[in-house]
This record gives structure tokens, C-alpha cells and sequence, in this order.
């Protein structure tokens, strides 16, 4: 155990988790598996523009905001890492992820590769996971049976999956890839990485 100035006990910092991956991919069923299992985890609050969709919850799914509140923000420094997807841009607050570390508990940073890259030069100590679908069609089918995007953003979604899952690989930020088939072994796949029981990929 290492000591405060005071000499007594600190409080071990948090681990930062990413997880990214193509939309539909099924990050956001495996963060959401995951926090029920791990009781020293949080989500990480994701600031968006993006318009509100069937399912999302203001301030729990994400905080949505103007494009002049986001740059407002980004301007002054509140975000460890933004990025553009789609025609939406995103931003992780840092003033969160330092509150959740500095408590001890780790934190779930659920961002596209951007994201994943800044994290990796910013936190070099993050465990940064990528996760695969099987396969295009299976990115597609799930895509649509979540019935949470119109044509053009699904389209729009779908074209950007290879190119994502390229930059992942050749950018070398990630510290795992994770295929995700079966939704619970997936889970448990992504717990033993960050309980560090699973090799680097
Ligand atoms: P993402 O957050 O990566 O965009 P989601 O978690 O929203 O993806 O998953 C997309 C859809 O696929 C959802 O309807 C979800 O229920 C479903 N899904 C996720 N993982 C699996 C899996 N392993 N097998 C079958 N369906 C899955
Ligand atoms: P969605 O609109 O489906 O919720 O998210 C679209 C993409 O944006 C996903 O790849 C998701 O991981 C990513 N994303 C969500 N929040 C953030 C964030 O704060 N930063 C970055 N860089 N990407 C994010």
C-alpha cells in the first residue's frame, strides 16, 4: 500500500477500461453486462450532440448537448478525449473519470477508435479493448434489429465498420480484440482482461 504526504494510507487508483468497436458490435450490452458484475466499476457519461434515441436516458446513457455547448466545453478543456462520428461529436469529461480514479474505482470509457487512440497516449495505462463482430452480416443483422437507427445512419454506420476495425489494428492502441459471439463468454472474456487474467492479443 503506498502512503499520502501525511503518511497515512492512499486509496489505490482505478483502472480506465475502453471499450470500442463498430456500432452495433454489442459494446454497449457488454459495458452494461459487465457494471452488473463488477461492483468497483462505473460507466463514464459520454457528452454528445447526437439526437436522443429510443432507449437513451439524459445524464445516464449520455449528457446531449448543442454543438455550441460541446465546443463551448471542449474549449475549456473538459473533455480527456472528443471526436466526430457521423456527424455527431462525442467527448469523454475529465473531470468524472479523475472524481471515479481518484475514489479507487475504475471506470468504463465506451468510445470509437479516435478515442481509443487519445486514451492510449494520454493513459498509456488503460486497458483498451476492441470488439469484433463475427462477421458483416452478423454487424448488419443486429444493427437493424436494434431498430434504433434511420436508413441513412444505419447506412452510414455500416460503411465506417471496416475502416474502424483497420484503424484499430494498424494503429496498434488496442491492448485486446474481443469477437463477440455469444454475448455471456464475451462478457467473461472482457472480465478476465481486466481482472488480468487474460493474455494481450
Ligand atoms: P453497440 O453498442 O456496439 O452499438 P449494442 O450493444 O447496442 O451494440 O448491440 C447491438 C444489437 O445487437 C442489440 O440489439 C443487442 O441486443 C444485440 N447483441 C449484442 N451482442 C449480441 C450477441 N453476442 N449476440 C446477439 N445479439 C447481440
Ligand atoms: P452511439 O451514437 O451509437 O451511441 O455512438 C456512436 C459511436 O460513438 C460509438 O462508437 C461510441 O463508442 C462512440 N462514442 C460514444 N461516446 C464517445 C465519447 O465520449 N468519445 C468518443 N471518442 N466516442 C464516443
Amino acid at each position: 500500500m503506498s502512503s499520502s504526504p501525511d503518511g497515512g494510507p492512499t486509496t489505490p487508483r482505478g483502472k480506465v477500461i475502453v471499450i470500442s468497436g463498430p456500432s452495433g458490435a454489442g459494446k454497449t450490452s457488454i459495458c452494461n453486462a459487465l457494471l452488473a458484475q463488477l461492483t468497483d466499476a462505473v460507466w463514464s457519461v459520454s457528452t454528445t450532440t447526437r439526437p436522443m434515441r429510443p432507449g437513451d436516458v439524459e445524464g445516464v446513457t449520455y449528457d446531449f448537448v448543442t454543438e455550441e455547448e460541446f465546443v463551448a466545453q471542449e474549449q475549456a478543456g473538459e473533455f480527456i478525449e472528443s471526436a466526430e462520428y457521423v456527424g455527431n461529436r462525442y467527448g469523454t469529461p475529465r473531470r468524472r473519470v479523475e472524481e471515479v480514479l481518484s475514489r479507487g474505482k475504475s471506470i468504463v470509457l465506451e468510445i470509437d477508435v479516435q478515442g481509443g487512440m487519445q486514451i492510449a497516449e494520454r493513459m498509456p495505462e488503460s486497458i483498451r479493448i476492441f470488439v469484433l463482430p463475427p462477421g458483416t452480416n452478423v454487424l448488419r443483422g443486429r444493427l437493424e434489429g436494434r431498430k434504433t437507427e434511420a436508413q441513412d445512419q444505419l447506412t452510414k454506420r455500416l460503411a465506417r465498420a471496416d475502416g474502424e476495425i483497420a484503424l484499430a489494428r494498424q494503429s496498434g492502441c488496442y491492448t485486446h480484440f474481443v469477437v463477440n459471439d455469444v454475448l455471456d463468454d464475451t462478457v467473461q472474456e472482457v472480465r478476465r482482461i481486466i481482472e488480468g487474467k487474460a493474455g494481450k492479443t
